[in-house]
């Protein structure tokens, strides 16, 4: 039997044999989790900051405000809320009752920017299963680290993205016990997996149910979220209930989107940005998502001239940059597109004038993290905060503390130090990872995003420009790339004696990755492409190739007798210029 959306909300009756008994451990309290402080969350929610109920509670409480809006829309289809939700509720009741998995479990997605990933991801919520934003760019190695960092149970994977090539890494993952239940959207299932199209239809078929998402604990984990790159061992940020619903919100507000707000995200969905600036806060607020299935150019402009976006709430550098570069984006008008926010990198300079020159858009700034913390320049602000600074704190209760780097001593004011940020969404700690903690954040609760900055006064309010980073990191067009992660894959080949990965600059995505390598004595040079096909061959994400192998008989090393990725970086820039010179 089918119903409605509301006839399913105003219907519910008990249908506990399915959900009981609940995942013993995961709902009680949970030993890898560092909560917020007692005190910090009476505090936030007396503010109305927390809403005192889960995520999916608000995100189906939105929804019924808001049933015959359009909630998404994609190059094949559009969805009403109250399709939406209708069918994310069928496809959570049918997971309940044809998988193995319960309240608690985690799922791991591989799956684009398509409607069944919107439908995928709330329906893990409804089902009170907590969603582990992996990307469909995420290879093999990845996945199987981080599904066994959070003892996931499921895997969800679009069988129709890139290549084809997920339902394979997928067989493998559920035959080597990675994972114990595979569901297989867009595509036929394989022997052990269940097909999505099937289990939503049994959810179809079992008629009314109470779903378990209202009485999950609030203060626990909804969903887990990617660090900006990940290392040998993971850093997973625990984002919980409340806090990142609030996040959503506080992004939806400052920016006033509500019914017939139309938004367009260009990036992976399932990424924290994608979640918390992109689907979440336009569900919650009523908003129309746009969800484009690839940054492609020639894509980003016709959703631009067919559905009318008036907020971009992320743009690369790198993807705006092309569209400069493209002829195609003369034809068609951007400037309805109020709300052009760039970030996840460092914005070139004199690039904010190049697009209000050419397009008529006025450029916004964004810094954000998967640990929580947004910074954005304020609708309104003049033309010097937007194109010189990332802005300030989304939140009131947002806390920002620059620091001289590995102390918690604050810089005179004015000086660059590293950013640190405490507040209503900004984790306390990575997800069972003790060592991190002790690093990454102050004893005071404060995260260390390893990124320097510098607070600018500008008629009497605080704005702040990110001025470089501390960490050892590579951004590539807006994906971090963890060195250590590279590096430590690349020693595994048999001729590799040391391996230092550094960042090379790159016209469109900033920086690309530079692998310097020394050789065992004897050993045959090593090309990109040999380095490229072992590392893919070890489980790396393409993304993560180094483009360019440089072999040295010695690493410079710094004073204290570490390898000095500074000196790397400046002799691989001046090599480039040579190159470039003798071309
Ligand atoms: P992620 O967790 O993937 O969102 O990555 C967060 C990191 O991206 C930050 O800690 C910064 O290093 C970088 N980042 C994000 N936005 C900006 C920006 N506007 N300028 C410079 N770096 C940025």
């Amino acid at each position: 039997m089918k119903l409605t959306f509301d006839e399913f909300v105003s219907s519910l009756t008990d249908m506990s044999d399915l959900l009981s008994p609940p995942h013993s451990s995961a709902l009680d309290g949970d030993p890898g989790l560092v909560p917020y402080p007692q005190q910090k969350r009476a505090e936030y929610r007396a503010a109305g900051l927390w809403s005192g109920r889960t995520l999916p509670a608000d995100l189906v409480a939105a929804a019924r405000l808001n049933e015959g809006a359009t909630a998404v829309i994609t190059p094949e289809r559009e969805l009403t809320y109250g399709e939406l939700f209708d069918a994310a509720e069928t496809l959570a009741i049918g997971l309940l009752s044809q998988t193995s998995l319960r309240p608690g479990d985690a799922v791991m997605f591989q799956m684009g920017n398509v409607a069944e990933t919107v439908i995928a991801y709330l329906a893990c919520l409804l089902a009170g299963y907590r969603p582990v934003c992996t990307l469909p760019q995420h290879g093999r190695r990845e996945v199987g680290l981080l599904a066994e960092h959070v003892s996931a149970r499921g895997l969800f994977v679009q069988a129709d993205f890139g290549r084809g090539h997920l339902v394979g890494q997928a067989q493998s993952l559920l035959a080597d016990g990675s994972v114990d239940e595979i569901v297989v959207f867009r595509g036929v299932a394989f022997e052990g997996a269940h097909s999505g199209d099937d289990v939503r239809a049994a959810g179809i078929d079992a008629g009314p149910v109470t779903l378990p998402y209202r009485d999950l604990d609030p203060d626990q984990i909804a969903v887990f979220q990617l660090s900006g790159g990940t290392t040998g061992l993971p850093k997973v940020a625990p984002r919980l209930h409340e806090e990142y619903a609030y996040n959503a919100r506080a992004w939806a507000e400052l920016l006033s989107w509500g019914p017939g707000t139309v938004v367009l995200y260009p990036l992976p969905i399932m990424h924290n940005a994608g979640i918390a600036l992109g689907l979440q806060s336009a569900l919650l607020s009523g908003a129309t998502l746009v969800l484009a299935p690839s940054a492609e150019t020639g894509i980003l402009l016709d959703l631009i001239a067919s559905t009318h976006p008036v907020a971009i709430p992320l743009v690369p550098p790198a993807v705006a940059i092309r569209l400069l570069d493209d002829p195609r984006s003369t034809g068609v008008d951007l400037s309805g597109i109020s709300q052009f926010y760039v970030g996840g990198q460092k914005l070139p300079l004199g690039f904010a004038e190049r697009l209000r020159d050419t397009f008529g858009i006025d450029t916004s700034q964004k810094f954000g993290m998967a640990e929580g913390m947004f910074v954005a320049t304020p609708p309104g602000a003049s033309e010097f905060v937007r194109h010189h600074t990332v802005g300030a704190p989304i939140s009131w209760a947002d806390e920002v503390r620059i620091v001289h780097p590995g102390t918690d001593r604050a810089v005179e004011p004015g000086e660059i130090g590293e950013f640190c940020a405490r507040g209503p969404y900004t984790i306390r700690g990575y997800y069972r990872a003790p060592a991190h903690n002790a690093a990454s954040f102050s004893p005071d609760g404060f995260y260390r995003t390893g990124d320097l900055a510098k607070a600018h006064v500008i008629d009497g309010a605080t704005y702040y420009s990110i001025e470089g980073r501390i960490k050892d990191v590579i951004n590539r067009g807006a994906e971090k790339i963890h060195a250590e992660e590279v590096e430590e894959v690349a020693l595994r080949h048999p001729s590799i004696a040391n391996a230092a990965v550094v960042a090379m600059p790159d016209r469109v995505l900033g920086e690309k990755v530079c692998a310097c390598l020394i050789l065992e004595t004897g050993a045959e040079p090593i090309d990109v492409t040999e380095l490229a096909a072992f590392l893919l061959a070890e489980g790396l994400a393409k993304y993560k190739l180094p483009e360019r192998v440089v072999i040295l008989k010695t690493f410079p090393l710094t004073n204290v007798g570490k390898v000095s990725k500074k000196d790397l970086r400046e002799a691989i820039v001046r090599l480039i210029e040579q190159e470039k010179a003798h071309a």
